[in-house]
């Protein structure tokens, strides 16, 4: 596994439409292996190919909230009911967040490192997770949806 640099805003590749990935071949392993070291090393929710640059439909996410690390291949959303708004940031866009409306509610298929179809039902955090996630594969960030103005993050420092 190696870290990824992570591509931030300006870079066109962020602007970028993904195309699917057909196999799972030794390449897109390593790709998935290296997207989740490279979002736990950011301490990121999310990582979509494009913020690592390379233009294939691959999402990894782990909202934290103990469920481990949940890898979409091809995602698509199929229905999205609802409302959330609230602060929002990406690892692309470092140091920053803004609030940015979301459903609430989310149905998405997508196929697992097996290529399985699989699909899933998600709300709040995750919810918004998949909807910026796939976002990214088609060349958008969340900065395109903001509310206001983007204000800075104040991070803890680490020891
Ligand atoms: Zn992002």
């Amino acid at each position: 596994m190696a870290l990824r640099t992570i591509r931030v805003q300006g870079d066109p590749v962020l602007n970028k439409t993904c195309r699917e990935v057909m196999e799972m071949t030794p390449r897109v392993e390593i790709l998935i292996e290296d997207m989740l070291e490279t979002m736990y090393e950011a301490n990121g929710v999310g990582l979509a190919a494009p913020q690592v640059g390379i233009l294939r439909r691959v999402v990894v996410i782990d909202t934290g909230e103990g469920e481990g690390p949940l890898v979409m291949i091809n995602p698509k959303l199929l229905e999205s009911s609802g409302e959330q708004t609230g602060d929002e940031g990406c690892l692309s866009v470092p140091g920053k967040a803004g609030v940015v409306t979301r459903p609430n509610h989310v149905v998405a298929s997508y196929l697992d490192e097996e290529m399985k179809p699989c699909e899933i039902e998600a709300t709040e955090l995750l919810a918004r997770a998949i909807c910026h996630e796939i976002e990214h594969l088609d060349g958008h960030l969340y900065t395109e949806k903001v509310e206001g103005d983007l204000h800075d993050v104040v991070y803890e420092e680490e020891e």
